[in-house]
């Protein structure tokens, strides 16, 4: 019989991923419709101390698999122990945060246990009839919202994306059982040699904290043109950020990003540069103080929202723009 909510707590350098609080937050909510526990895994060397945080943040349980092995992340050895913990345990449903790590993990996963995967849900429920879990993932481009069951195997598998669900609240008050789970590794295990680990280097801006934000989409064509961009961004103190067509390009740094799974922001003025104007975009934009878009089509729905619209080629506008900013200023 499978039973329990098991979330794999995801920790990078001993730091605790955001995203594997947001997953117990969910899974205690989906767990109380279940009538289930929420068990946390965590995977490292030496971090069997980690466990009460993740009971303070609403895990009943925590099983800790502990190993010099698993010390850096690499997928053979994590895919092992969770598959063991799995064939163990036989949860009921497994989540996963979409992040690099998980969305490695988690096939490799669900194929050795011969289960399903729904990746990078948006949104989780049980079905009351049913009790199954139902997933819910943005298909074709984002225009559907499907919604995924797996009816005949277990665990019922999803990965979710981060930023996505709430946590809960910190509780001091809540304690639970934090357990060691051996796995037997061996020279087979390590597939990979990590010659060097290459941190990436933070760029400081914080793209809420700016007074004026040059935002561009998919619309400006290409990952250079941020450059023209930033340009007219410094020239009005402001900082650029981005649609998540352009992040999903990989134009754009997701923390630039802005709208429902992205930053929500607030400047004096929002400059919305080939950004059509979706409803995930709009949700982190809208109550920005003016916001002035540029866009070829007057159907844009950017439009709806903007307080000045200039309708064609960016292209054309934004040096004309820069021209007419640097005047000002002079
Ligand atoms: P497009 O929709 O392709 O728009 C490009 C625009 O550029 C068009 O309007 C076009 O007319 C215009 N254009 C093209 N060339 C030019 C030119 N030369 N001059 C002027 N205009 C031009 N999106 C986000 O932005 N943020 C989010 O946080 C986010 N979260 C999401 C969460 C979910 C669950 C889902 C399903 C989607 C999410 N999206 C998000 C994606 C969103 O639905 C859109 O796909 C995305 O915002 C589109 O980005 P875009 O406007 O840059 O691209």
């Amino acid at each position: 019989m499978s039973k329990d909510i098991f979330v794999f707590a995801e920790q990078r350098d001993g730091k605790l991923q955001n995203v594997s609080y947001e997953l117990i937050g969910e899974a205690a909510s989906l767990a109380q419709d279940l009538g289930q526990k929420v068990v946390a895994v965590l995977l490292g060397d030496k971090v069997k101390q980690y466990g009460d945080e993740l009971i303070k943040f609403g895990a009943d349980e925590v099983i800790v698999v502990e190993a010099p092995i698993l010390k850096e992340y690499m997928t053979e050895p994590y895919a092992k122990a969770l598959t063991a913990v799995i064939r163990d345990r036989n949860p009921e449903i497994f989540l996963i945060g979409a992040t690099s790590i998980g969305r490695d993990l988690a096939p490799r996963i669900s194929a050795r246990i011969k289960t399903g995967l729904t990746a990078d849900c948006t949104a989780l429920c049980i079905d009351p009839d049913t009790k199954l879990l139902m997933m819910t993932r943005p298909a074709f481009g984002g225009n559907l919202m499907a919604i995924i069951r797996c009816k005949d195997h277990r665990p019922q598998m999803a990965t979710v994306r981060p930023g996505v669900m709430q946590p809960m609240e910190k509780d001091l008050s809540r304690t639970g059982k934090v357990e060691r789970f051996q796995v037997k590794f061996d020279d087979r295990d390590i597939n990979i040699e990590i010659l060097e680990i290459v941190k990436k280097t933070k760029t400081a801006a914080d793209i809420t904290a700016a007074k004026c934000l040059v935002s561009g989409g998919r619309g400006i064509g290409n990952k250079e043109y941020f450059g023209e961009l930033r340009e007219l961004a410094e020239l009005l103190d402001g900082e650029i950020s981005s649609s998540r067509a352009a992040v999903d390009a990989g134009w754009m740094d997701k923390e630039r990003q802005v709208g429902q799974t992205g930053k929500t922001v607030r400047p004096e003025l929002y400059l919305a540069c080939g950004i059509s104007g979706a409803i995930q975009h709009v949700a982190g934009m809208e109550n920005s103080n003016t916001v002035i878009a540029i866009n070829k089509s007057e159907t844009a729905p950017i439009f709806g929202v903007s307080d000045l619209g200039i309708v064609g080629d960016l292209r054309a506008i934004i040096p004309r723009l820069k021209e007419a900013v640097k005047k000002a200023k002079n």
